[in-house]
């Protein structure tokens, strides 16, 4: 089957701010073979390319000119099942959340902590999306891709994709040059809960739940996720817009000395994690806008579109939330999404 170029196509409904710009060339990826044919194409070959998932990572500031890619890759299969673990591969266009559902209906248990999160199996690895103390880190066994330049398939190893918190090297050298096209994720057995986040704690306790099944961890995260976040369908937004900045202990204990109340997370490595959320309060913008769009009322880390608003309102909104968290802690925040 050859491909269907689609021309000026609206990516309102495409991007889950809701901002109303246009792509003006569009091909609908359903294999790893059509990315080969659009490598191989005379017009589309050799153009700037934009890898489009679910939208739900990234701020469009204008029309989009390069060939917007929109991977719709499908298939969900048991690769193996032991008694250690199981293996499961996913088409990249898969809906996350389906595969967290769908996994634990066979009885898969081990992605539930990252459930409700938006957008593409694919796009997972990018920013190694992470929830209640579990990162797609834990679980990914390999990525397949297929280079933009070449048409080549190689599999990439976990190792190799060089995944950090909310980063991999998708972001960075292999950024917008290799379409991921499936994933392995392997869920080790047995299984065990991952319950160390406060909130999940909390709701299993307040439901007198001390030795949780998958499907009650499941329901808890879906539970909490509903109560904190805007949902996309009604409100434009892409979850968390800022990271949690990590530093060292002599600068967090100098900001600590400021605001002894700062919430922060000792790593692994020594390092902190702040909470962005916290100091976005903080500085007062907890359920406030400027123009189009907003902070969240519950949750300061969460940008939404307030109706109408363009890429630039949003911008403006996080570059003055980002003044206002330097000014008074000293520390620049990094936006999460990709700004397009
Ligand atoms: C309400 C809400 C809650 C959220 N909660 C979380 C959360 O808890 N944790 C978290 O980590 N994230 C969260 N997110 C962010 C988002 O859901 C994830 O980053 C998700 O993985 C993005 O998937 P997507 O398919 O929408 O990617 P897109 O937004 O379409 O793309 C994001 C980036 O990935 C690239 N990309 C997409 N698909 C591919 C592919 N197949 N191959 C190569 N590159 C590709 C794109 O070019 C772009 O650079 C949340 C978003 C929302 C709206």
């Amino acid at each position: 089957m050859s491909l269907q170029i689609e021309t000026d196509v609206p990516l309102r409904a495409l991007n889950t701010f809701g901002v109303d710009v246009m792509a003006r060339r569009l091909v609908r990826v359903r294999s790893a073979r059509d990315v080969r044919l659009v490598v191989d194409h005379p017009e589309l070959g050799r153009a700037p390319k934009f890898i489009l998932g679910g939208g739900s990572n990234l701020l469009l500031t204008r029309d989009v000119d390069p060939v917007v890619v929109k991977v719709e890759i499908s298939g969900l299969r048991v690769l193996e099942d032991d008694a250690r673990s199981t293996l499961i591969e996913v088409g990249a266009g898969e809906p996350w959340h389906g595969v967290v559902e769908w996994a634990l209906d066979q009885g898969h248990a081990g992605l539930e902590n990252l459930a409700r999160i938006p957008g593409t199996a694919g796009a997972a690895p990018v920013q190694n999306i992470g929830a209640y103390g579990l990162e797609l880190s834990d679980r990914l066994e390999s990525v397949d891709v297929v280079d933009f330049v070449t048409g080549r398939s190689a599999t990439l190893p976990a190792a190799h994709c060089r995944l950090g918190y909310r980063d991999s090297v998708f972001k960075r050298e292999l950024a917008g040059k290799s379409v991921i096209t499936s994933i392995r994720l392997r869920l080790p057995k047995p299984w065990t809960p991952v319950t160390g986040y406060a909130d999940v704690e909390r709701w299993l306790q307040r439901q007198n739940l001390t030795d949780p099944s998958p499907r009650e961890v499941f329901d808890a995260v879906c539970a909490i996720r509903r109560s904190k976040l805007p949902d996309p369908a009604t409100v434009g937004n892409v979850g968390s817009f800022f990271k949690n900045p990590v530093v060292n202990r002599t600068i967090r204990n100098e900001i600590l000395e400021e605001h002894p109340d700062i919430v922060s997370y000792p790593l692994e490595d020594g390092t902190y994690k702040l909470a962005a959320a916290w100091m976005i309060a903080a500085c007062g913008w907890k359920g406030q806008s400027l123009g189009r769009a907003g902070v969240h009322e519950q949750q300061a880390l969460v940008l939404v579109n307030r109706g109408g608003a363009n890429g630039a309102d949003i911008l403006n909104l996080a570059q003055a939330v980002q003044d206002s968290v330097e000014q008074k802690f000293g520390l620049r925040l990094e936006p999460e999404p990709v700004i397009v």
